[in-house]
């Protein structure tokens, strides 16, 4: 799978992501400062001091997106919520949060964390315009649009559209009034759909007003809150079926133990073709040493499989993710996720007692939702 994350080292503990998105963003940004906005304002300035004031700006701006993430993920910290990573991307950034938040109240708290610190560093920002005006232009300059893109980032993520951070708040005041976390997701989720068909609406009428460039932003950002409106929906309600459910409820528990010196070709046309069994151990009585899935023998090319043992191309045991049987199914769906594998072992006590692969779990949500239409 392409990778389209950069890892740039953790914060406080958090590992830190940038989306290769915000990469752009970033050349979009210094450009229409030092291109744009400096080359107007300050049209004395020359073209190292407005590159300069743009590359600053540009990354002042990262760090106020990272400042405002940071707020969510250490109050969730202390809230006792584990946080995955924080990821900036190109609207700005998402602190992933392990956890649904357990009351409305922490939700609130933490949902209000992010937007307010951007509101407090926009006022910061703007004291600093103001004492720098005398004696330092760029700085002066600089700390003028930065506390603007605070400003924006600050009023932006408090629109009440379900997953923005108003959304949030939303959600937790409609969880207060129900108790029912599924509804109150429900009805924020859509209100976040009506916010977003606005932006897409607003989008199309300044882009047929002759603003084409500014429309085309701005329904951008409409169908890029539609959409994640609508998946956080739908994810909520897979966690809610998934958590319900063990590993054992669905795993493969007939694993078949196949001898080292096996080879490729016996192991295809004996075992592989023609039974629908997709669990295929390595070993012997002393214990299993590995995995055997298609994807291990397919790249092994024909002429050279009759050769080839099943002990070369297996996937070894130390180098699986293994879950145990009371793991429920979305915790296992997450670890499929984060390790990028098609398969998880089940171990109880050290030993192999089955086996979850991604097809196991896909056919257990389509079933599942078939039943819930
Ligand atoms: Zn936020």
């Amino acid at each position: 799978m392409f990778k389209t994350r950069i890892s740039l080292g953790t914060v406080f503990g958090i590992p830190l992501r940038i989306d290769i998105s915000w990469l752009l963003i970033f050349v979009w940004v210094t450009w229409s400062f030092a291109g744009g906005y400096f080359a107007v304002r300050y049209p004395e300035w020359s073209g190292v001091l407005r590159w300069s004031a743009g590359i600053v700006a540009s990354l002042a701006f990262f760090g106020s997106v990272l400042l405002h993430e940071l707020g969510h993920a250490l109050l969730a910290r202390r809230m006792g919520m584990p946080v995955h990573d924080i990821t900036l991307f190109v609207f700005g950034g998402v602190a992933e949060i392990v956890d649904e938040p357990r009351t409305p109240a922490s939700e609130f708290l933490m949902a209000l964390v992010g937007p307010l610190i951007s509101l407090a560093l926009s006022g910061i920002l703007a004291t600093v315009h103001l004492v720098t005006r005398g004696f330092s232009e760029p700085i002066a300059a600089i700390a003028f649009v930065l506390g603007l893109m605070n400003l924006a980032l600050g009023v932006f993520n408090l629109i009440p559209g379900f997953p923005l951070d108003g959304g949030r708040v939303l959600r937790s005041i409609l969880w207060n009034a129900r108790q029912d976390l599924l509804w109150a997701t429900r009805w924020a989720s859509r209100v976040g759909q009506v916010v977003a068909y606005g932006f897409i609406l607003v989008g199309i009428v300044r882009f047929f007003s002759g603003n084409w460039l500014g429309g085309l932003w701005i329904a951008l950002i409409g169908l890029f809150l539609d959409n994640a409106a609508r998946t956080s929906y739908a994810q909520l309600t897979l966690r809610n079926l998934l958590e319900d459910y063990a590993v054992s409820d669905i795993m493969e528990r007939e694993c078949l133990l196949l001898p080292h010196h096996l080879s490729v070709e016996s192991f295809i046309e004996q075992y592989l073709l023609g039974s629908g069994r997709r669990c295929y151990t390595v070993g012997d009585e002393r214990g299993i040493s590995g995995l055997l899935t298609v994807h291990n023998v397919r790249t092994v090319p024909k002429v050279d499989r009759p050769f080839i043992s099943i002990a070369e191309v297996q996937t070894p045991l130390e180098e699986l993710h293994v879950v145990g049987p009371d793991t429920s199914l979305w915790e296992a769906l997450q670890i499929m996720g984060d390790a990028e594998v098609n398969q998880l072992p089940v171990l109880m006590d050290g030993q192999l007692v089955g086996l979850l692969t991604r097809q196991d779990l896909l056919r257990f949500i389509r079933a599942r939702s078939a039943l819930a239409e």
